[in-house]
């Protein structure tokens, strides 16, 4: 059994869900992208295995509404099948982006994650440094580094930084030239590792598009073959990970 602990199940085909939980995929936590998804909630509803988060991704800031912190808190306070803050954090990866508006919005979000206890999941490409400054004040919160691409320096600066931090890997780190993920995931703690798809973005090579939760076995059982942990081992060490690091047991 293995938890996608990062999937847009909100644009995909419903059905995926029920293929991927035939596969072996009994837990999803769908990430917010514009605050919250009415889609991602009426998921939870109809499927036990589905989760949400609330937040707002760095690069969708324009589009989410006015009003969109006072719709996370609510619902992180209020609703069981939301248990995370995110995706959210800073992608200074393209020219031309708002630093400045990605890091307040980045900031607001960590406070109401302190506020209503929930760990949050973390959207990070470029802006390290600025990533560092900002949660400096915010180093008691559990951070789940979403598809994590650093380097293992990072990665270590991390551990020491942050009360608690997971460490979220899927299909790039079975790429072909995936030298920098391996690196880390045999350098850092094995409680700490998780794995998800981030679909429908990101299928492993050789696989059509769109990426789908079906596909994390494959993925989970390559990334255990590279870093030489036995599957069934590494799959159920990710099961318990991912449900410490969200708090939740995920009811199978
Ligand atoms: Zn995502």
């Amino acid at each position: 059994m293995l938890i996608d602990s990062h999937c847009h199940l909100d644009f995909l085909k419903e059905r995926e869900i029920e293929k991927a939980i035939s596969v072996g995929v009994k837990g999803f936590v769908i990430p917010g992208i514009k605050g919250y998804s009415y889609i991602a909630n009426k998921l939870s509803e109809k499927y036990k295995e589905v989760y949400y988060a609330v937040g707002v991704h760095p690069l969708y800031i324009k589009e989410a509404p006015k009003s969109v912190f006072e719709t996370i808190l609510e619902v992180a306070s209020e609703n069981p099948n939301c248990i995370a803050i995110g995706e959210i954090g800073l992608d200074f990866f393209e020219k031309g982006v708002d630093r400045e508006l990605q890091a307040f919005y980045f900031e607001k979000q960590l406070e109401i994650a302190r506020k209503t206890k929930k760990p949050v999941i973390i959207h990070l490409r470029k802006g390290f440094k600025e990533f560092l400054d900002i949660t400096s004040n915010y180093k008691d919160l559990t951070y789940i580094m979403h598809m994590f691409s650093g380097k293992l320096d990072f990665a270590k600066a991390l551990l020491k930084r942050f009360d608690k931090v997971y460490f979220s890997f899927g299909a790039p780190a079975i790429r072909s030239n995936a030298k920098k993920s391996v690196e880390v995931l045999k350098g850092i703690p094995e409680e700490i590792v998780l794995v998800e798809t981030d679909s429908p973005d990101l299928p492993p090579e050789g696989f059509n598009p769109p990426n789908t939760p079906s596909n994390l076995p494959y993925i989970a059982e390559k990334i255990a073959e590279r870093i030489g942990l036995e599957k069934s081992y590494f799959f159920d060490l990710t099961l318990k990970n991912t449900k410490e690091a969200f708090k939740c047991s995920f009811q199978d």
